[in-house]
C-alpha cells in the first residue's frame, strides 16, 4: 500500500517536473516552497535560489504593490482562478528581462499546510502575434481608405474629360452632316458607344466609393422596403412576366438606402439572367439565425457554374457576354460592399441552368450608434 502511494507520488512528481510551464508552490506568506524544472528555464534562477525566496523575486518592481493587494484578496477567498483577468500581467527574469504571462492560481493543502499552486505561462509569442495582427489590420484599413479615396477622386476627375469627348464627338458628327450609311457615321457610333459605356463604368465606380459614406443606421421594415423596390422595378417585372414571391420579412437595423440598392441589384439580376424558356420566378425569404437575419433571393434563371461563384462579387467581373446580357459587372460588387458595411456575409448557391440563390446575413446591429468601423 505504502509502495503504491510512493509510486503514485513519484509519477506525479515526474509529470510536474516535465511540465512545459512553470509551476510554483507558494505559502500564505508569499514565500516559494517549490518550483519545477521549467521555472528554472523560464526565470533563469536555480531551484535553490527560488526556494524560500519571496514571490516578489519574479515580479517587476512597479507591480509589487498591486500584486500584494491581489494576493491578500486571493487568500481571503482562495478558489481556483485565472489571475488578473482583463489586465496585462508581467513577470521578470533574473537578468531583469520582463515578459507577459498568464497565471492560474489553485489553492491546495499539502499535509495540513495550505499552499497556493501557481501555473505561469509565458505568452510572449502570443502577444507578439497579436501586436503584429493588429498592426497588419490597421495597415490594411489605411490602405483600403487610401484606395477608396483614390477611386473616388479618380472616377470624379475622369468624368470631366470624358464628358468633353462625348459632347465634341456629337458636335463634330453634326457639323460634318454625314449621311446614315456613311462609314464615318458607323465609326462615330463606335466612339459614342464606347464613351457612353465608360461613363457608366465611371459612374458605377463613383457610386461604389460613395456607398455607406453618409449612411445612418436605422430600423428598416424590409417588407415595406421590398414593396417600394418592386414598384421601382415594375416596368421590367411586367416586361419579363416575372413573379415575385416575398415571404414574411423582418424589421432590422440597417442602412436603408444601401439595403434597398442590394435588393434592387439582386432582383434586377434575377430578371436579367433569366432563361429564355421560362418566366422569371423570384422568391425572397428571411430566417433568424443566432444573432443575425439570413435572407435568400432565389431565382429560376440561367445559374452560374461553381468555378465563378467567388469571381462574380469582384468589381467589373462578368461571366456572361455583354452582347447577350448588358451590364458592367458592378452590381454584385456593390452588394458585397453593402454587406461588408453591415458586417455580414454574402454567398451564392447555384449551378449552371438550375437557377441561383443569393444568401446573405445581416447581424443584429442595434448596439451600433453609427456606422460600425
Ligand atoms: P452585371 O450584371 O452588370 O454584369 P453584376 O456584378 O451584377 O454585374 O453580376 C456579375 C456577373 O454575375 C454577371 O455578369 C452574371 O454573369 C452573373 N450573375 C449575377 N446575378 C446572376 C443571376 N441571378 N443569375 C445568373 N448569373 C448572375
Amino acid at each position: 500500500m505504502l509502495d503504491q502511494k510512493k509510486h503514485t507520488f513519484d509519477t506525479f512528481q515526474l509529470i510536474v517536473e516535465a511540465s512545459p510551464n512553470a509551476l510554483i508552490l507558494v505559502n500564505k506568506s508569499g514565500n516559494i516552497e517549490y518550483v519545477n524544472a521549467f521555472t528554472e528555464n523560464l526565470f533563469l534562477y536555480s531551484k535553490k535560489e527560488l526556494t524560500g525566496a519571496t514571490l516578489e523575486t519574479i515580479i517587476p518592481n512597479r507591480f509589487i504593490n498591486k500584486h500584494n493587494e491581489y494576493f491578500q484578496r486571493f487568500l481571503k477567498n482562495p478558489t481556483p482562478r485565472q489571475m488578473g483577468k482583463g489586465r496585462d500581467l508581467f513577470a521578470v527574469k533574473k537578468d531583469g528581462q520582463e515578459f507577459p504571462v498568464e497565471i492560474g492560481l489553485n489553492p491546495i493543502v499539502v499535509g495540513n499546510n495550505p499552499l497556493i499552486l501557481a501555473l505561469i505561462i509565458d505568452i510572449s509569442e502570443r502577444k507578439k502575434a497579436e501586436i503584429l495582427l493588429r498592426k497588419h489590420s490597421k495597415e490594411l484599413e489605411l490602405k483600403n481608405k487610401e484606395l477608396e479615396q483614390f477611386n473616388s477622386i479618380a472616377s470624379h476627375d475622369l468624368q470631366e474629360p470624358l464628358n468633353t469627348i462625348i459632347s465634341w464627338t456629337d458636335l463634330l458628327q453634326h457639323t460634318l452632316d454625314l449621311s446614315e450609311d456613311d462609314e464615318s457615321t458607323q465609326m462615330f457610333g463606335y466612339i459614342t458607344n464606347a464613351a457612353t459605356r465608360m461613363k457608366k463604368l465611371i459612374h458605377g465606380l463613383l457610386e461604389y466609393s460613395h456607398l455607406g459614406r453618409d449612411a445612418e443606421l436605422k430600423q428598416v421594415n424590409c417588407a415595406s422596403l421590398l414593396e417600394s423596390v418592386e414598384e421601382d422595378l415594375l416596368a421590367s417585372i411586367e416586361k419579363s412576366n416575372a413573379t415575385l414571391e416575398i415571404s414574411d420579412l423582418p424589421t432590422i437595423w440597417a442602412y436603408e438606402l444601401e439595403l434597398r440598392l442590394l435588393f434592387q441589384n439582386l432582383i434586377s439580376n434575377s430578371i436579367k439572367y433569366r432563361k429564355e424558356s421560362e418566366s422569371p420566378k423570384i422568391t425572397i425569404s428571411a430566417k433568424a439565425i443566432n444573432d443575425a437575419w439570413q435572407f435568400t433571393v432565389k431565382d429560376n434563371g440561367i445559374g452560374i457554374e461553381k468555378e465563378y461563384h467567388d469571381k462574380i462579387f469582384t468589381i467589373f467581373q462578368r461571366i456572361h457576354p455583354s452582347e447577350t446580357y448588358e451590364g458592367s459587372g458592378i452590381g454584385l460588387a456593390h452588394c458585397r460592399k453593402i454587406i461588408d458595411l453591415h458586417h455580414g456575409s454574402i454567398e451564392i448557391e447555384s449551378e449552371s441552368g438550375k437557377g441561383s440563390s443569393f444568401i446573405f446575413t445581416i447581424p443584429d446591429l442595434k448596439h451600433y450608434k453609427s456606422a460600425p468601423e
